[in-house]
């Protein structure tokens, strides 16, 4: 039965134009979002840019910033003045295992949904979508062509050079139970599409997770962090210097803390966190 859905899925997704998910108008863009829910996304605007922790009320407003300047962005906003990078408190006093994480996204409203409905509803044709909005922000990223304000990271490059370019996309691995139980892992389906639209190799066979940890969302943050102490390992030696973990969503960054760890001591030298959204 699975399968049938499947394919009535692939279908779907493929040979008919592009619909609105989220209210069912015609797609715009060649995407399954109309240009008026693309416009109200709640977008993560001002965040700490090594953890993407919310640092401003929500916006649907497309705000430029030193990480985020939608170049060539398709409503056609101008350019603003743009805003300092800055690290929240928590980066301040500690430092995460990775270097950077790029969420365009607040986990809230149809981003929520989106997520949502794509691991528990298994609609993956929102998984395409989530990876397209995913891939926009990140190949939108440029500061080669602007004059960065005092303070702020100068000439953040364009990720079509090299230099930010990472080596591979590593989606954070499921557990073998929650993957029998769901039957797809989420973020490899949104690792697909951006791999796809970027022209970056994906790495699925290098690691493993040997952890489940079911109620996760529930547990508070210092407990997270104990229940994934030694959840992955590298179980095939990975030749890559820059590698970004990719997740559909960040709550706290335990789990990217530890899979970053992990990382850097087989030998990567910097980790980015590539997530559609931050909660
Ligand atoms: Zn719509
Ligand atoms: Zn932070």
């Amino acid at each position: 039965m699975k399968m049938v859905y499947n394919w009535i899925n692939i279908i779907q997704d493929y040979l008919l134009p592009p619909t609105c998910i989220l209210c069912g108008n015609p797609g715009h863009n060649s995407r399954d979002i109309c240009h008026s829910c693309y416009t109200h996304l709640p977008r993560n605007n001002l965040c700490c840019y090594r953890c993407a922790e919310i640092l401003e009320t929500p916006t649907t407003a497309p705000v430029l910033s030193c990480r985020a300047i939608p170049a060539r962005h398709p409503s056609g906003a101008s350019r603003a003045k743009p805003l300092p990078a800055v690290l929240c408190g928590r980066c301040l006093s500690r430092h995460p295992a990775f270097d950077e994480t790029y969420a365009p996204f607040i986990h809230q409203g149809a981003i929520r949904h989106l997520i949502s409905t794509l691991k528990f509803g298994a609609n993956y044709k929102n998984a395409r979508l989530l990876g397209m909005l995913l891939a926009e922000h990140l190949t939108n990223l440029s500061g080669t062509d602007l004059h960065l304000p005092e303070g702020c990271r100068a000439g953040k490059p364009d990720m079509k050079q090299t230099a930010e370019r990472p080596d591979l996309i590593l989606p954070v691995p499921l557990h073998k139970a929650r993957y029998r139980e769901r039957g797809f892992n989420q973020a490899i389906e949104i690792a697909r599409t951006v791999a796809k639209e970027m022209q970056i190799p994906l790495d699925l066979t290098s690691c493993r997770r040997h952890r489940d940890t079911p109620h996760q969302t529930q547990l508070p943050a210092k407990k997270r962090h104990k229940n994934l102490k030694n959840a992955f390992s590298i179980i095939k030696p990975i030749h890559a210097r820059h590698i970004a973990i990719l997740d559909d969503v960040m709550t706290t960054g335990s789990t990217a803390h530890e899979l970053a760890c992990v990382l850097k001591k087989a030998g990567a030298n910097r980790v980015d966190v590539w997530v559609c959204a931050r909660a």
